[in-house]
């Protein structure tokens, strides 16, 4: 019988499985590195690898399989099973589906990195029960996933919730997309520790001037700590991060916005200050009528989304 789901997380630096129940309980987990410069090839031998010994070590067989899920970083195109190209992988219009299908024989099926982790918090985490849910992931870049109705909103070109990438300042910093003033560009973990050396570099009076190298992680630390100078940048990228989640609440009208990635490690203040600002922007009923809570998965987002990705779609 069908009664076992796989999922594979496809990062930068590994590749990470887990075989579950069909209700997503861990029955086995497994990683491999990616060595994602040895090629598509290279790294797709050992995604089979993962699978097959996830498989073996759990005692079952491929026809216990019921669907196989991967999350990818994109963009990619999930219809057809095609990653476009990625930043950190040197895959182009890599066709990943097809050779995973025909060698398990199993229905596979893939997303790109935010719309997974939103299908595993619906599914699996803080978003259990709710209809009408917006996932938004805060960490080197912004990104972010739609259930609407229950169901997983792509939009036309499987990029829907390109939160990151929406303007914010007309005349701000360059984002990596190439655009201006960008969501990401404004407050990703990047943008805030890019600001913190900038502070640094001309000489601001500042404790951020005692590290050799400043992630976010210490220009929240020193912000508590109370420098002003750490202070002022966690606070304006924080009130950016604010008027994009705004912005969605205003769009979408969700019950509840789930927040994971790295930054939200910094805990209360980001809520905090997210909550103030919703509370400014938006209409009253539709600010009350939302939660804003943290993701519940955590380190597991990826996998696990994974997992609740090949069970939604192969129910
Ligand atoms: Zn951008």
């Amino acid at each position: 019988m069908k009664k076992y789901l796989i999922g594979i997380d496809l990062g930068g630096t590994k590749i990470a499985g887990a075989i579950t129940d069909l209700e997503g309980n861990i029955i086995k987990e497994n990683t491999l590195p990616t060595k994602a410069e040895e090629g598509e090839k290279s790294v797709l031998g050992r995604i089979i690898e993962v699978i097959q010994d996830l498989i073996i070590s759990s005692g079952k067989t491929v026809d216990d399989i019921k669907a196989i899920g991967i999350g990818s970083p994109g963009p990619l195109d999930s219809k057809k099973g095609i990653i476009i190209t990625t930043p950190n992988i040197p895959f182009k219009n890599f066709d990943i589906l097809t050779p995973i299908k025909e060698k398990f024989n199993v229905p596979a099926f893939l997303d790109n990195d935010a719309n997974v982790a939103a299908i595993g918090e619906h599914m699996l985490g803080a978003g259990r029960n709710t209809e009408n849910m917006i996932y938004v992931t805060v960490s080197t870049g912004v990104g972010g996933g739609a259930i609407i109705n229950g169901r997983l909103y792509r939009g036309n070109t499987c990029n829907a919730l390109e939160v990151g990438h929406t303007t914010l300042l007309p005349d701000g910093p360059r984002c990596n997309c190439g655009n201006y003033g960008c969501l990401e560009a404004l407050s990703s973990g990047t943008a805030i520790a890019k600001r913190a050396k900038e502070a640094v570099e001309s000489g601001r009076d500042t404790t951020l001037s005692h590290y050799e190298t400043i992630t976010s992680y210490e220009v929240f630390k020193e912000a508590a700590k109370g420098d002003s100078v750490a202070r002022h940048i966690i606070d304006t990228s924080l009130e950016y991060l604010g008027i994009g989640i705004a912005n969605i609440i205003t769009s979408f009208d969700p019950e509840m916005i789930v927040i994971g990635g790295g930054v939200t490690k910094a805990g209360r203040i980001i809520f905090d200050r997210i909550q103030e600002v919703v509370g400014k922007r938006c209409f009253e009923a539709m600010a009350a009528s939302c939660k804003i809570v943290p993701a519940a998965l955590g380190e597991k987002a990826g996998v696990m989304g994974a997992v609740a990705l090949a069970m939604t779609e192969s129910k």
